[in-house]
């Protein structure tokens, strides 16, 4: 859905991140995070910036897990009424 006065494209190409696949609404942006020892963990995470689809895919112990719901303390906290 290109906005008004924007070119098609001309909004991946301004943030330079890949484009929501799920949502197409939405760009995936990286996350960084720190380990337990105190070293940064660059690009841990993408998310979509897409409040209503959050579509995120991360690395946990070199595991890939993908579309895990959003927890307190990230971006957004949409999703965390429990
Ligand atoms: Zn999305």
């Amino acid at each position: 859905m290109p906005l008004p006065n924007h070119p098609k494209g001309a909004i991946l190409v301004e943030f330079g991140f890949p484009e929501c696949r799920k949502c197409g609404n939405g760009h995936l942006v990286p996350l960084s995070d720190f380990g337990s020892q105190g070293a940064s963990i660059t690009y841990k995470a993408w998310i979509c910036t897409n409040p209503q689809c959050l579509f995120n895919i991360k690395i946990r112990n070199g595991d890939l897990i993908i579309n895990e719901p959003v927890s307190d303390g990230s971006m957004y906290t949409h999703r965390a009424q429990r």
